[in-house]
């Protein structure tokens, strides 16, 4: 069984040295380079060679075999390699160059010393190009042909080199077994090469693995396993070539999940991670077969959708905005889940990928802002958003340099044209845009929380400016507008408190303006402060009324002293019925409360006229005075009060 085995092995062995159990290990490529290499290797050594040669007495003809071989062979072995044409041609004149320097150097010089080993040299170069089989068969080729040679070509030639007559019979079995060396390390050398290819293509595999582990990772979310950002873009870009080549359009719809950060606070990473999963689940179901769902941000999903035409149609954007609100169960709580959507379309809005995912997510904090579930890009609404963004930073800057003054506009008693008092309004010089408006900067400041500074440093001036005013012997009240936000600052009533009794003033100087939609958004916390706010002995406006909308059911509670009707009732309020029953049935409602009813917005004196006419308390507009600086104010106030003395002494 032994002997069988070594035998086994043996037999092998000899398969392998012959190369029939071998495959071709190389490639084209590997082929080439070693054409290259023997052709550069030949030609480094024929060259200097050839020259010697040629100059050494009896070896000229060998010289000049080995310049034409270099030449007329190997160069253009060399040649053909470099262009991976014919390369078993190349790898023939190669050898076929070995054949006639070493045949010229056999015939005409003879080979003694040195020059022996060229002859051993083929069969190295053999197996070397040709490979563990073919090699076999060059070499043996080249054997005979020495055989041969040695048989009958020096006895046949008259010029030929004599050699003893044993010579060629050793010089032969010589040849046989170096061919047999040859083979043994042409086997070795392709074992390495082997295993070494084995190597490398493990490693290789092993690198793929990896590169797709953070090819994914880097394109996709690790929660849910979702694409993520990057992907989505890449995705939205090929999805744009396919569809404007037919014409076709793109959804991006933007989903941002509500209350995310509230969810997690209640239910733990874990659950808020469960209850993400779900959630993924739920969109992957609406979208299935008809967008591509991914996950941008935390709370963040976006649904691309390929459209029939470059716009959407109303029945689409239903489709698309429907279903963004269910119910998830998590840890045994029924969760209500609430998305707000923003949507942009390509081509309409853009063709960049980058730039549509952009605008999908502006519409989305348009629509969060508006209160709204859903809302489309609208350039002019980024217009506005741009502005708003850029004036974040701009404010907080103007306030530090003190750009921002308050204008005072008068309010006159209706019935004898006194003016008794006036409203503070905020204006923003900047000196590079002029003045801006509050409208656009107050919803910048409550954004920022820079309405707290801004509101602290109104109320200082007003309080200053209406102690001037008593001290010049003024009797004038002061109305400050209170932002939703600041009325709900805990510090408010103290700071009001404060700064009046240190300018000597008594609170119920002063006014202060809310609008309704101050308390719709805290009721309670707002109701709270207005009450506090009359304990103090401050008076309380409800500013804009009647564009909200609560109007009847919360009057009735609440600690105010004054209507201030909206001017949009006002303005045209002689060319309109209706506003002229809402103005009345305002001024009887109010006065049934027992508050007191200024109209603004008064524009020209006709109205003003009809004001006083159905007892409307006090005016407010442009017909009396523009919103006007404070040195002004107190001419103005000078001017009119003397009517009231002259009132009062009658
Ligand atoms: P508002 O409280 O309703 O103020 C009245 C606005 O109407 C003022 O605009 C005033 O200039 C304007 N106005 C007065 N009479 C007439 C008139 O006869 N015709 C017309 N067409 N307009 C008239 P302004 O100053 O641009 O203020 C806009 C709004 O900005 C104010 O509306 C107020 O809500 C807010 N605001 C202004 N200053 C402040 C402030 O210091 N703090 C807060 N929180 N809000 C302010
Ligand atoms: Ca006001
Ligand atoms: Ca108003």
């Amino acid at each position: 069984m032994f002997e069988g085995r070594l035998s086994k092995r043996l037999k092998d062995h000899i398969g392998n040295l012959l190369g029939t159990g071998l495959e071709d290990l190389f490639g084209q490529a590997e082929r080439r380079q070693q054409v290259l290499l023997a052709a550069t290797i030949g030609m480094a050594v024929g060259l200097p060679f050839s020259v010697f040669n040629m100059s050494t007495d009896g070896s000229f003809i060998v010289g000049m075999t080995e310049l034409a071989a270099v030449c007329f062979l190997v160069f253009p072995a060399a040649l053909l390699a470099q262009r991976s044409v014919g390369l078993a041609f190349a790898e023939g004149l190669v050898l076929l160059a070995g054949l006639v320097i070493f045949g010229t150097l056999i015939a005409f010089r003879g080979i003694q010393g040195t020059a022996q080993f060229w002859g051993f040299m083929f069969p190295f170069l053999a197996f070397f190009l040709k490979g563990q089989r073919r090699g076999w068969l060059y070499s043996c080729g080249f054997a005979l042909i020495v055989a041969t040679y040695f048989a009958i070509g020096p006895a046949a030639l008259p010029f030929a080199y004599q050699y003893t007559r044993t010579y060629g019979a050793h010089y032969v079995v010589t040849l046989i077994c170096f061919t047999v060396i040859a083979a043994g390390f042409n086997l070795l050398r392709s074992r390495f090469e082997e295993k070494l290819q084995a190597r490398v293509a493990e490693r290789t595999a092993t690198a793929k693995v990896y590169l797709n582990q953070l090819q994914y990772q880097a394109t996709h979310d690790p929660l849910t396993g979702l694409p993520n950002r990057v992907k989505l873009t890449e995705t939205i870009a090929s999805e744009i070539e396919k569809a404007s080549a037919t014409g076709q359009g793109l959804v991006i719809c933007n989903l941002h999940l509500e209350r995310l950060f509230e969810l997690g606070n209640v239910l733990g990473i874990a659950g808020a991670d469960a209850l993400v999963l779900q959630i993924a689940e739920h969109l992957g179901r609406i979208a299935e077969g008809e967008g591509y769902l991914s996950r941008t941000r935390r709370d963040e999903f976006v649904i691309l959708y390929r459209i029939d035409r470059p716009t959407v149609s109303p029945d689409e954007l239903q489709r698309f905005i429907a279903e963004r609100e269910f119910s998830i169960q998590v840890q045994g709580y029924a969760i209500h889940i609430e998305f707000t959507l923003g949507l942009s379309i390509s081509p309409a809005h853009s063709n960049d990928p980058e730039l549509l995912l952009k605008k999908a997510e502006q519409a989305m904090l348009q629509a969060r802002k508006n209160e709204q579930r859903w809302s489309i890009y609208d350039e002019k609404q980024e217009e506005v958003f741009v502005r708003h963004h850029l004036l974040f930073g701009k404010m907080q800057e103007g306030l530090r340099l003190r750009q921002f003054q308050v204008h005072f506009q008068p309010q006159v008693d209706l019935a004898t044209g006194v003016v008794i008092g006036a409203e503070a309004l905020t204006r923003w010089a900047d000196p590079i845009e002029g003045m801006i408006s509050p409208v656009v900067f107050i919803p910048v400041a409550e954004e920022s929380g820079l309405i707290q500074p801004l509101t602290n440093w109104l109320v200082r001036v007003c309080m200053s400016e209406s102690a001037r005013w008593k001290e010049l012997g003024l009797d004038l009240d002061i109305s400050i507008n209170l932002s939703a936000i600041s009325l709900v600052d805990p510090n408010l009533i103290d700071f009001l408190r404060n700064t009046a009794a240190e300018a000597g003033l008594a609170p119920e100087k002063i006014n202060l303006e809310i609008t309704e939609s101050c308390f719709i958004k805290s009721p309670e916390r707002s109701l709270e402060v207005m009450r506090r706010l009359r304990e103090a002995g401050f008076r309380l406006s409800i500013d804009d009324f009647g564009t909200g909308f609560s109007s009847l059911s919360y009057l009735k509670n609440m600690p105010i002293n004054e209507l201030k009707i909206d001017q949009s009732f006002v303005r045209k309020l002689l060319e309109s019925p209706g506003d002229q029953s809402i103005v009345i049935s305002t001024i009887d409602l109010a006065h049934n409360f027992g508050l007191s009813v200024v109209a603004e917005g008064i524009e020209d004196e006709p109205t003003a006229t009809w004001l006083r006419e159905h007892h409307c308390d006090i005016g407010q507009g442009y017909t009396f005075a523009r919103p006007i600086p404070a040195a002004e104010m107190v001419l103005f106030a000078q001017s009119r009060q003397a009517g009231r003395a002259a009132v009062e002494s009658n």
